[in-house]
């Protein structure tokens, strides 16, 4: 069987008029693109956290899973090759929009706010430093592009676009889901800085979480004990291997391929050590 769509890290597959199956590999990506080696066991990772988060979370928002079991998927996935990595989901249509939850200032907002500049229509006060704890979250949306990056835009331009009815069930969902298991989260030791959410409407119309949730490529996690607000803070996800990429041009270019064995191996570990503190040791 072949993928209906190849992303970066998972592979989609059409099973049935109203079902997909997505498969996560352990491929890793960084600033866009697709390394030539693979972290072992990553893609059983993150797919088992984001069903440990879809299952903790159902009673907020409905969501996409159906099948997270091996036996129960349809043949072709029943070997051990898909074993832990795969789900078969709702086939939704997807909305043009996702939605980026921040507790803390990083990333995009940072960038955008040392500039001076407001981020998605919120304006923050002066003297506000790196990775600090915002007073309360906010909801920052990106119109999602075929190419390109994605474009950030206020709620607002969510409203305009899907109606305000939709926009404020929206916010709440993230609201709730952000406040629920960044709590729990920070009761393991971890700070959820950010979570990233998608959502679609099934064949009832109804509103459903989607996507992945609450993963290390999804979200940003920090060492809780070891946060300090102006410091870049100790993450689990593969900041680690960025860090080496940058520091490690040759005449301005990213050696992708020149990664050495134990920057990817200390990759591995903080993916599973995310893990493992928030749910059980693998
Ligand atoms: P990246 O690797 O940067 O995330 P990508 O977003 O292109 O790249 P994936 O995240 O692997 O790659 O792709 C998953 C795609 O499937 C996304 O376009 C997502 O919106 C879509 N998707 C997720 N859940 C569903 C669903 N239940 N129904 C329909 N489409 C879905
Ligand atoms: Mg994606």
């Amino acid at each position: 069987m072949k993928p209906v769509y190849s992303g970066k890290v998972r592979e989609i597959y059409d099973v049935s008029d109203s079902h997909l199956v997505i498969v996560t590999t352990d491929r890793i990506s960084a600033f866009d693109r697709i390394l030539p080696v693979t972290i072992k066991d990553k893609g059983i990772v993150l797919n088992s956290l984001s069903n440990f988060w879809f299952a903790k979370t159902r009673h907020i928002v409905p969501n996409h899973i159906v099948e997270e079991r091996n036996e129960n998927m349809p043949p072709y996935f029943r070997t051990a090759c898909f074993k832990d990595r795969t789900v078969m989901v709702e086939k939704l249509d997807m909305l043009p929009f996702e939605f980026v939850i921040r507790g803390y200032l990083f990333g995009s907002m940072w960038e955008a706010y040392r500039n001076g500049a407001d981020f998605c229509g919120v304006r923050l006060p002066a003297g506000c430093k790196l990775a600090q704890k915002l007073a309360k979250p906010v909801l920052t949306p990106a119109l999602k592009k075929d190419v390109g990056h994605d474009e950030y835009v206020s709620m607002k331009e969510v409203e305009a676009g899907l109606g305000e009815g939709t926009a404020e069930q929206i916010e709440e969902y993230c609201f709730r889901l952000y406040e629920m298991c960044s709590e729990y989260a920070f009761s393991k030791g971890l700070i959820i800085a950010d979570a990233k959410f998608e959502f679609g409407r099934n064949k009832q119309g109804e509103l459903v979480l989607a996507d992945e949730i609450f993963t290390p490529d999804a979200s940003r996690y920090w060492d809780a004990d070891s946060y300090e607000a102006g410091v870049l803070p100790d993450s689990f996800d593969k900041q680690f291997l960025r860090n080496w990429l940058l520091n490690n041009k040759v005449n301005g270019e990213f050696q992708f391929d020149k990664v050495p064995a134990n920057v990817l191996i200390r990759t591995g570990k903080l993916y599973h050590e995310c893990f493992n503190r928030l749910v059980r040791r693998l």
